[in-house]
């Protein structure tokens, strides 16, 4: 196989490659039509078949490979290691799913899992899976308003959480924030579900919190068959953000997600059932629901679920992780990487890794010298994939399981097959040549795999990813990129007002809203600003109502603390700024448009770029006295 004539099949032939791929999971009743494409940009897949993603996760593997590990917890915040096997696994899952049955919750019904990093936010989402309720993941790092926009857009039947995590050995208790979710939500939830790990005491509401042992216990023996989805049913729903204060519910399908993942194992990772994966991300994120839940298992493959930071106990933790199990696709993010190049190299010479064919980064761009310093430590292939919760696979990357196509240091890699990848002009939406910085557009219909719509909101898909580029209706990434005479992309960061700090993908407009909360501030911007660690930081530029309140440095010190702290509570520290810098004026456009590159240039030192239609030249020479203090 050759990678070029398997990308152009791709596109060229849809039904016939995809119809192929779709071989590689099982089908209760085989599909009709591959593709029906009707309605643009609108794509279903497979229409007509009925399968289920928890059985082509746990069932089918059942026959083969019962007693062979399916799910590997570790968690060096509470020092547990527990494995799983598929046929354990299976049992813990319809456990799950009889209590959720017998919460109310029926097939198409949402549930919304709020956990940190432990095996029963796993079989939370199997078990949804295998009922065919909707599953709707909050990040357990968010807090209470963000937490609560969710609940209210997706309006679950159920909620299941825990009373708390642990970050670097600090508990984080999670009942206070989801009681407060609830509280400021207009749709209530009926039930919560709650897994007492002991951490933080908290107190169950009377006649909705359900205790998650003593539900067990009943539900022992539970046997939940399957319930089978037509292909194009919706699976889950994962809120993202953009350019707005709402986030969007990416939602997905089932049969077209599960042969995307399954292609993926086969053609990009090269996992093999009986092997390992370890995927350092957080169920909260698409990377967690992709490559630590389904896509491994979906594979036959047992994976990883690791709660705990890279540097705790020590630096070795997550490469013992590998000789111990004997993982074979690793995938962790650039940031996780930049951590670990600061801590004793020894640590990276101490355990045998050669089990490792490779390791994947994605979630940010990667940079040359973390590439290259990690590729000469561990000594293995490092591949770098590019994508987006709206795909839940990769785009960009190399498919080393169809071609040992080469790597090159700062590039992604080439278009996934499926995935028909232009670079278009902004303004014109004409094709660029080589070497020219544009959009990075899809030509739909997209892949199997990728988001049907925003839940609940078909117009506003239509209208946030197909209409922004003129001329045609073309999915548009946001991501600024280019191509080299070799087909090779390079991605040179976000269109639109969104950051990413350590891998994390937040929008400077949530931000803005919660600090604009604090009863002292009169308007702000929040722009991301280069960070050497994480890939970027989030920095805020806020307006006071009265200039007083932040006369000396003292107050000024105060003040940004408290700020820091509404973020904290509201968002989650994963939101806070780095810092929040106090100003007389925000420079805006005249017609009243904060100039938020011209902002963002200056706090990275560079040219502001154009400033005909700044109001104020004053304003961007004030702040860039500000930021140099
Ligand atoms: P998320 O939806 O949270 O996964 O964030 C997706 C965004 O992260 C993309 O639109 C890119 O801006 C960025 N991103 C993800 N992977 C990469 C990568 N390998 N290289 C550069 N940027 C990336």
């Amino acid at each position: 196989m050759d990678y070029r004539s398997v990308h152009r099949r791709s596109i060229e032939d849809r039904a016939g490659f995809w119809g192929e791929e779709a071989a590689r999971i099982e089908w209760q009743t085989p599909f009709t039509e591959v593709l029906d494409y009707s309605r643009p940009p609108f794509a279903r897949w497979f229409v007509g078949g009925t399968t289920n993603l928890c059985h082509n996760a746990i069932d089918r593997w059942l026959p083969t490979q019962a007693d062979s590990r399916a799910l590997v917890f570790v968690s060096t915040e509470t020092n547990e290691e527990r494995v799983y096997t598929f046929a354990e696994l299976h049992r813990e899952v319809q456990r799950m799913a009889a209590m959720m049955l017998a919460l109310g919750v029926a097939r198409g019904d949402r549930v919304l899992i709020y956990m940190p990093m432990i095996p029963e936010a796993t079989f939370a989402m199997l078990a949804c899976a295998r009922i065919g309720a909707v599953h709707s993941v909050v990040f357990g790092g968010f807090a209470s308003v963000s937490l609560a926009s969710r609940i209210e857009d997706a309006a679950p039947k159920l909620v299941v959480s825990a009373d708390g995590g642990s970050r670097g050995g600090k508990v984080v208790p999670y009942k206070p924030l989801l009681d407060e979710a609830i509280r400021l939500s207009a749709h209530k939830p009926a039930r919560v579900l709650m897994v007492d790990r002991k951490l933080a005491a908290f107190e169950p509401v009377a006649g909705r919190d359900e205790d998650y042992a003593a539900l067990r216990a009943t539900h022992f023996d539970a046997q939940v068959p399957v319930t089978w989805l037509e292909s194009n049913e919706c699976s889950y729903i994962l809120y993202t953000s953009g350019t707005t204060g709402k986030p969007k519910g990416v939602q997905r399908d089932v049969g077209g997600y599960a042969v995307a993942l399954a292609s993926s194992m086969k053609h990009i990772f090269r996992g093999s059932p009986g092997e390992t994966y370890f995927c350092t991300s957080d169920i909260g994120w698409v990377v967690g629901h992709s490559y630590i839940v389904y896509g491994p298992l979906i594979g036959g493959m047992a994976t990883i679920l690791y709660e705990g930071t890279p540097v705790r106990p020590d630096a070795g933790i997550l490469w013992r992780l590998v000789e111990r199990y004997a993982v074979t696709v690793m995938f962790s993010a650039p940031t996780a990487i930049r951590v670990l190049k600061k801590q004793d190299p020894s640590w990276l010479s101490k355990y045998d890794v050669s089990s490792l064919k490779a390791l994947f980064l994605a979630g940010e761009p990667l940079d040359e010298p973390t590439s290259k310093w990690i590729a000469e430590s561990i000594g293995r292939p490092i591949v770098d994939n590019y994508w987006q919760t709206e795909t839940g696979w990769p785009i960009l990357t190399v498919a080393h399981g169809i071609e040992e196509t080469p790597t090159k240091i700062g590039s992604p890699g080439l278009p996934m097959y499926g995935y028909d990848v232009r670079l278009l002009h902004e303004q014109t939406g004409e094709e660029v040549g080589a070497n020219e910085k544009a959009v990075v557009a899809i030509v739909p219909p997209l892949p199997p795999g990728c988001m049907q719509t925003i839940w609940g909101d078909d117009k506003r898909f239509v209208s946030t990813y197909f209409d922004s580029i003129p001329g045609r209706q073309v999915y548009s990434t946001f991501d600024w990129g280019i191509r080299d005479e070799d087909g090779y992309y390079f991605i040179l960061g976000r269109t639109d007002d969104v950051i990413n700090v350590a891998g994390h993908r937040l929008g400077t407009r949530e931000i803005e809203e919660s600090i604009s909360s604090h009863a002292a501030i009169a308007e702000c911007a929040v722009v991301g600003v280069a960070d050497a660690l994480k890939g970027q930081v989030a920095v805020a530029f806020a307006v006071l109502k009265d200039p007083a309140d932040a006369a000396t440095p003292q107050q000024r010190l105060a003040l940004e603390g408290a700020v820091m702290g509404v973020v904290d509570r509201q968002l989650g520290a994963v939101a806070r700024p780095a810092r929040v810098h106090f100003v007389n004026l925000l420079p805006k456009t005249r017609s009243g448009k904060v100039l938020r590159r011209s902002i963002q240039a200056v706090c990275e030192g560079r040219d502001p770029g154009d400033l005909t239609t700044i109001e104020d030249p004053g304003a961007l020479e004030a702040l860039k006295q500000t930021v140099r203090g």
